[in-house]
């Protein structure tokens, strides 16, 4: 989407100091403010225009992405509806201050009391046996859950809490103040039901008023085949509970693939390495590795020098959800004798002899250099 023009918007220059931005706004913002133009949609339109583009340049990043660029990614959904402006986006703290000081907080809306439950956040670690099949996992955490003494209402009687006799329900409590440009209105959260817009003056003994306990819970979730580690499932309405009325949150699951000493994982691809020993590489064998649930054959070629990879087909992992498993593969380390036997030693010097390689003689005993010279001849 295009960018409109935040410098016309605001009607200052291009090189105009943050400062000089901030005081067209702040003086803008007040003129076109929903609050002093009540039912009239142009000054709410200009306010969100004026919203938007403040939030481009007072930030640095978004500012000097549109000078480059002349438009912005992020608007921070200040294109959508006006209530977006007030969810906590970037500027709000400086219209606030334009307004009302600097005494922080934000405009209120009187919920009656009904608040949504919290997002929780659990861990459930998996093998990578359970990433290959997918699995049922049973993860534990806290939540907030209904009160079952007061069903969630929060008062000993069950009933619904009564309006807030401070703010009279509307969970904020107005002033005006006259000012060089007209009255304005300010908003504070309500001290006495800090926002809530309720009053409980008989709370339910279990909770206190809160209308939720705390309570530790098992949940059986379903971790899908292909999983990496640290992908998070969302397990809609399992967080904490909404109280009067509120909708419940929901459980983050973040999943930890356990190590296996045997694999490295690499996507689809598992990695692992076999040692096989000098003969076996020269020569080349049929040899048994452990797969990832099964014993596998692996053909080692003749030749076969250390680091070569072999790969297997199939025997890795599926993408996430299932399908195809990816492959194998299988490095070769390749293993030296530690100690010889004299027999070994004396075979492994015949061997070197019948290749014209360099006999050895053992540490300590340098190559007899005119012996070669002279077996050359
Ligand atoms: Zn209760
Ligand atoms: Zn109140």
């Amino acid at each position: 989407m295009a960018t409109p023009d935040p410098y016309a918007a605001l009607g200052v220059s291009r090189d105009a100091s943050p400062d000089e931005i901030k005081s067209a706004y702040r003086k803008l913002a007040r003129q076109y403010h929903p609050d002093v133009n009540p039912n009239n949609p142009e000054a709410e339109e200009k306010f969100k225009e004026l919203s938007t583009a403040y939030a481009i340049l007072s930030d640095p990043e978004k500012k000097a992405q549109f000078d480059r660029f002349g438009s912005v990614d992020d608007q921070g959904g200040f294109q959508g509806n006006p209530g977006d402006f007030f969810q906590g986006g970037a500027g709000f703290g400086d219209l606030f201050e334009a307004f009302f000081g600097s005494q922080g907080g934000g405009p209120q809306r009187a919920s009656g009391g009904r608040r949504d439950g919290d997002d929780l956040r659990a861990e459930a670690v998996v093998t990578l046996i359970e990433v290959l099949e997918g699995v049922e996992k049973k993860v534990t955490f806290r939540r907030a859950a209904r009160c079952e003494t007061c069903d969630g209402m929060g008062t000993a009687d069950k009933s619904k809490p009564k309006a807030c006799e401070t703010c009279n329900g509307m969970g904020a409590v107005t002033q005006v103040r006259q000012t060089m440009i007209g009255s304005i209105r300010t908003q504070t959260p309500c001290p006495k039901c800090r926002g809530e817009g309720i009053q409980i003056d008989n709370p339910c003994g279990t909770c206190r008023g809160e209308g939720v306990t705390p309570k530790q819970e098992e949940l059986f979730v379903t971790i899908p085949a292909g999983i990496e580690g640290g992908q998070t499932l969302r397990v809609q309405g399992k967080g904490s509970d909404g109280v009067r009325g509120g909708l419940p949150g929901d459980l983050y699951v973040v999943t930890h693939v356990a190590e296996d000493k045997r694999f490295i994982r690499e996507g689809r691809m598992l990695e692992t390495e076999v040692e096989i020993t000098f003969a076996q590489a020269a020569i080349g064998d049929s040899i048994e590795i452990e797969g990832l649930t099964q014993t596998l054959e692996l053909t080692i070629e003749p030749g076969t020098q250390p680091g070569d990879t072999f790969r297997i087909k199939g025997e890795g992992l599926p993408r996430l959800g299932g399908g195809n498993r990816g492959d194998l593969l299988v490095e070769a380390k390749i293993t030296i004798p530690k100690k010889t036997s004299e027999g070994e030693s004396k075979l492994l010097k015949e061997y070197a002899e019948l290749r014209g390689e360099p006999i050895p003689n053992g540490p300590g005993k340098p190559a007899n250099i005119f012996e070669k010279i002279f077996k050359r001849k």
